[in-house]
């Protein structure tokens, strides 16, 4: 997907603050964090979004899933927690249509959203 940003990302072409990298995903700070930890953890694979995703995306879910909570772990947030989100299409504001998992903490996060 040329124009995606996080596909952009992903092949290095667009730099990044990046936390973690293997074959198939990638963990980078956001670029406006709503958190003191708030980093974001992409496929590289381009998926709009958790609506699109087929069976044949399960174990990458998954993995990206373990990924998500070991990674959160390792910034810091095993003791108190934090917030995993996948924000999908219009009434998910989702503003960048390439699957990602936010993982936000170091902080009281409220609820509901607004
Ligand atoms: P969402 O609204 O769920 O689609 O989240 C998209 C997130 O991507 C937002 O939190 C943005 O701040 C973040 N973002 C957009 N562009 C970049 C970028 N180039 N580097 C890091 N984060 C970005």
């Amino acid at each position: 997907m040329n124009d995606c940003i996080f596909c952009k990302i992903a092949e290095g072409a667009i730099p990044c603050k990046k936390i973690y990298e293997d074959d198939e995903m990638l963990a980078f700070h956001d670029v406006a964090p709503q958190a003191p930890v708030h980093f974001l953890l992409i496929p590289k694979k381009h998926i709009p979004s958790l609506m699109d995703c087929a069976d044949g995306d399960s174990a990458l879910l998954g993995r990206l899933m373990t990924r998500a909570h070991r990674l959160a772990a390792e910034n810091g947030l095993l003791e108190r927690g934090g917030r995993f989100v996948i924000n999908c299409g219009q009434d998910g504001n989702q503003t960048v249509p390439h699957l990602h998992i936010h993982v936000l903490g170091g902080r009281p996060l409220g609820w509901p959203p607004g």
